[in-house]
């Protein structure tokens, strides 16, 4: 692990006891209701095999429906764009800003603006940009990125809230109703003003050309719907088949992602405002981004493009528990995000994200479509040690064998007993067993704990 990396999770681990106790409280009450909200369907194991199989077979014809979802957007009136990288999805989106003159801009939560640095973009190219979804705004207002692909700004207790939102010209109660009611003024204010909304998209409907843009607030709504030019920004692999499809993956996205069994706005959006409408954008720009994606395809992290965004492994996963989303420093945490990152970004570190895993399957078992994360995980980590020498490789097979055996592990540093234990092993083993507590087990006993994976405590 380079040592940028391991200083970063060492400053996470040392300085979030505030962050874990927020952070593991929120998640533990997001994992209860995804749980209650699955239980309460008649079949939630079938729904989630039919939701895998619908996703495989998706997958599997990309090219293809993508290039009937762009057919059929273009039919109802929408301008397609397909951009290969970041770049060029930046240049999209600004050539149709720049086109309309735009000054300013409400955008929704959108992760793949996020993977493609947009907003620092528009606001290079001299426009505003307001972020409209309340956790979204909070962590624009606070400058931070955000920490969770579903929740931006899980981590903020009432005082954060307070702090931040005094930045934006609050003098309440430290009240929630009362803060929100404050960002929902701020935010009714400026989508008149608006030049340009922009969205992500959940889905996207190949045999119809149609978005499917889910929200909680209202506010994507607003982006889509209030200014005249409306730009959607979308990973290519946000494709589903059919609206069937769409059905299933809908219902247990809202249920894994915050436990409701629908989210409380679903937008349909087919093409731009037509003659006999009263509402809608004049303009619907798409704008399709690769960016790496197409190295997942037909790679053993295939799978990894099934993902639906629901955030349901993030908060299973113990290692995001403890560091947050901003510990991995890059747009997309957690499980999926060590296991797609190395795909989308070629920055120090990113091959490195599959060791921030413990491999202990929580979020295999969370995942609603099946996504085998820990394989995958696995073969990140594979990938990332190809470059390793020989002497490297020998080392760690050495070590493998040796702790493979009860009598060699009893015999080694973990049997002489902790704490002294870690401060005798020779490096780079020292650094690996800290953070790690050696649990001295002999005998009958040791054994019995060996076999049930109890030698080794993770602390
Ligand atoms: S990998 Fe699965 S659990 Fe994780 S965000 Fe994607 S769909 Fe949700």
């Amino acid at each position: 692990m380079s040592s940028a990396l391991r200083e970063r999770n060492r400053a996470m681990l040392e300085g979030g006891g505030s962050l874990r106790h927020v952070l593991g409280g929120t998640l533990d009450a997001l994992d209860e209701r995804r749980t209650a909200a699955l239980d309460e369907l008649d079949d939630a194991e079938r729904l989630r095999d039919l939701a895998r199989d619908l996703r495989r077979s998706s997958i599997a014809r990309l090219p293809e429906l993508l290039e009937r979802f762009a057919d059929r957007a273009e039919a109802a009136g929408a301008h397609v764009h397909f951009a290969a990288d970041g770049q060029e999805a930046r240049a999209a989106v600004i050539a149709v800003a720049s086109e309309h003159a735009a000054r300013l801009v409400t955008k929704a939560k959108s992760m793949v603006c996020e993977e493609i640095g947009l907003n620092s973009a528009l606001e290079a190219a001299g426009m505003r940009v307001l972020e409209t979804d309340l956790g979204e705004w909070a962590q624009q207002l606070d400058g931070e990125p955000p920490i969770h692909i579903v929740g931006p700004a899980l981590h903020k207790d009432l005082t954060d809230w307070q702090r931040v939102l005094a930045g934006a010209g609050y003098s309440g109660p430290s009240d929630p109703r009362a803060m929100t009611e404050f960002a929902r003024k701020a935010m009714r204010a400026a989508f008149p003003e608006a030049d340009l909304g922009i969205t992500g998209v959940n889905f996207a409907v190949s045999e119809t050309g149609t978005l499917a843009i889910v929200s909680n607030e209202g506010n994507a709504r607003m982006c889509s719907g209030v200014p005249s030019v409306h730009i959607a920004v979308m990973g290519m692999e946000r494709v589903v088949a059919s609206w069937s499809e769409l059905d299933v993956l809908l219902s247990l996205l809202s249920r894994s992602a915050n436990g409701q069994s629908s989210t409380a706005y679903v937008n349909l959006i087919t093409g731009p405002r037509r003659r006999r409408d009263e509402q809608g954008p004049e303009e619907l720009h798409i704008v399709i981004v690769d960016n790496g994606r197409s190295d997942l395809l037909g790679s053993d992290s295939q799978e990894a493009l099934h993902c639906i965004r629901c955030g349901a492994c993030l908060n299973a996963c113990p290692v995001f528990r403890h560091v947050g989303g901003h510990g991995y420093a890059t747009t997309y945490s957690g499980p999926i995000g060590a296991v797609i990152t190395p795909f989308l970004s070629h920055e120090p570190g990113a091959s490195e994200l599959p060791y921030f895993s413990s491999l202990c399957g929580a979020c295999t078992l969370a995942c609603p479509v099946r996504i085998p994360l820990h394989e995958l995980l696995l073969a990140g980590r594979a990938r990332a040690t190809n470059g390793a020498g020989a002497a490297e490789r020998t080392a760690w097979r050495l070590w493998a064998h040796a702790w493979s055996n009860a009598r060699v592990y009893a015999l080694s540093g973990a049997g002489l007993g902790a704490p002294a234990s870690a401060s005798l092993l020779p490096p780079p083993f020292r650094n690996w067993s800290k953070g790690r507590t050696m649990i001295r087990r002999r005998g009958s006993t040791f054994r019995a704990r060996w076999k049930k994976g109890e030698v080794l405590d993770r602390t």
